[in-house]
């Protein structure tokens, strides 16, 4: 079992004083068996999803515990519901002799901040494929435009692995300096940060951010996943009507969130199973709408209904 000993610590002391003023008490705990077992559950333990109303659990998985980082891996994990047996399975081809690996975090976010979270939380600074390439592998989970006049390139680090690279322009010779870069990023969670969680605010922020980042930067995403999500909240409370307008929006967001998490996160997840089955009804209802006001022809709406029975729940992946 993995158990680095500076994270142990870490963890430990935001426990101990529960230990020394609560925990002591009981003679079945002794202080450094606790410690011990609590650095390897917070280490290795996989995250267990239990009925509504019982909280977070951690499981101890000991063969899953020893499947090694990627931030591309090439198995998923998936949880049952019912008995939490966890099953590892590929999801792309594994050659004979390669390593397989899982991910210890949600592949959305850009190589600078994955790299640091799983340093801070591993205490190693991730070298995978993924974040070896400045392009992350073809996602552009970082790309700010160049933006200069007659530049349509994008800004990338010129070396993933040092956090305090320059960044270049893939079209022209144009080169930034990391504390640029980070005063841009800076300026994108202050824009974030204003969000005052509305549909229009939502759009006010993208719009804004659209102007310096490329359209598939990671930050760009999750505000479209969290506007995406807020508008079948909204539908399904009856609050949003949905226009033609709105159900083009909708489908455009659900595909551009799909295509970028094909490329950060190949193979099934359960946002993209949510996601792809509403977009699946959103074109539904549209082509509904436009078989009514003759525009498209039955099989087209047929085809899409068929698609529909397609999308069915799956399980939980970690
Ligand atoms: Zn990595
Ligand atoms: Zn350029």
């Amino acid at each position: 079992m993995l158990m680095n000993h500076e994270v142990q610590e870490q963890l430990w002391s935001s426990i101990q004083e529960a230990f020394k003023n609560v925990l002591v008490e009981d003679p079945r705990f002794e202080e450094n068996e606790l410690k011990r077992v609590f650095g390897i559950q917070s280490t290795n333990g996989a995250n267990v999803h239990l009925a509504p109303g019982f909280g977070r659990g951690l499981g101890l998985y000991p063969i899953f515990a020893l499947i090694n980082h990627s931030c591309r891996c090439n198995t998923e994990s998936l949880e049952s519901r019912t008995d939490h047996l966890l099953v590892v399975q590929a999801k792309s081809n594994i050659k004979a002799g390669e390593e397989i690996t899982t991910s210890y975090l949600r592949p959305d976010q850009a190589t600078f901040t994955r790299r640091q979270f799983l340093y801070d939380k591993w205490r190693f600074w991730c070298a995978c494929h993924r974040c070896a390439d400045p392009t992350e592998l073809g996602a552009f989970s970082a790309g700010i435009l160049c933006n200069t006049e007659t530049c349509d390139g994008i800004l990338l680090p010129e070396n993933p692995l040092d956090e305090h690279s320059s960044w270049s322009c893939n079209k022209c010779n144009n080169n930034i300096s990391w504390e640029k870069i980070s005063s841009l990023l800076q300026e994108a969670v202050q824009i974030v940060e204003k969000s005052e969680n509305t549909s229009d605010s939502l759009e006010t922020i993208l719009f804004q951010l659209n102007k310096f980042l490329f359209h598939r930067h990671f930050m760009i995403i999750q505000v479209e996943t969290k506007l995406f999500q807020q508008q079948v909240e909204r539908y399904k409370n009856g609050q949003l009507k949905l226009t033609r307008p709105s159900l083009d929006r909708m489908v455009q967001l659900g595909l551009h969130i799909l295509q970028q998490m094909e490329l950060t996160d190949p193979g099934e997840n359960s946002l993209k199973t949510m996601i792809n089955e509403k977009l699946v009804a959103f074109r539904v209802e549209r082509a509904c709408q436009d078989f009514k006001a003759g525009i498209i022809k039955k099989e087209h709406l047929q085809k899409l209904l068929l698609l529909k029975q397609k999308t069915m729940p799956t399980n939980v992946r970690k």
